[in-house]
């Protein structure tokens, strides 16, 4: 299927000179979301996880459908003061500021094996500060994987130390 064509560049969003990959016209479309999500379970290869992480917001559309598929449970990574109870953080730097991360300290168990799962890797200061989450609470990341790679942003050199996968590459 050709995913790219359900993928739309919106210039100048969220801000000026960002051209954005809007994701809803393949989402609205059955037949790709499905071939989307099995697509994103192929690049896994059989290999067993125990919980499926995915970052807020869009880490949450395809993160619990690769769950289901993968006998595994769904641990959102959220933006701070919206987790309930007790969590740890993990502060990364943006291009302008900083930006901070949250998950349940009762997210992980010790060993158990993780696939970080978001929409889009750009700079990957997102994916990295969702790595270390993960390790402090003493989690194994299987796999990192994203429908879309923003390759020339070079998100891959700061977690090049763990598997990472996308099925779509600008
Ligand atoms: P990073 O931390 O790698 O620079 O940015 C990745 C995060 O920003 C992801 O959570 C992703 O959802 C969001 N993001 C950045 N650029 C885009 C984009 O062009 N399209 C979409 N859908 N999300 C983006």
């Amino acid at each position: 299927m050709d995913f790219k064509s359900l993928i739309r560049d919106v210039p100048n969003f969220p801000k000026d000179g960002v051209v954005f990959k809007d994701i809803t016209l393949l989402l609205q479309n059955p037949k790709a979301l499905n071939e989307t999500a099995n697509a994103l379970y192929n690049l896994l290869d059989g290999q067993k996880i125990d919980k499926v992480v995915g970052m807020e917001s869009r880490g949450f559309i395809f993160g619990p459908m690769l769950a289901k598929k993968l006998n595994a449970g769904f641990v959102p990574v959220r933006k701070p003061g919206k987790l309930p109870s007790t969590t740890i953080s993990e502060t990364y730097n943006l291009e302008y500021g900083t930006d901070t991360l949250e998950i349940h300290i009762d997210a992980i168990e010790k060993g158990d094996k993780v696939l970080i799962h978001d929409d889009v890797l750009a700079t990957g200061g997102t994916a990295k500060a969702a790595c270390k989450l993960i390790e402090k609470l003493g989690g194994e990341i299987v796999q990192c994987n994203f429908l879309i790679e923003l390759t020339f942003l070079k998100g891959n050199s700061k977690i090049s130390n763990y598997s990472v996968k996308s099925l779509i590459k600008y």
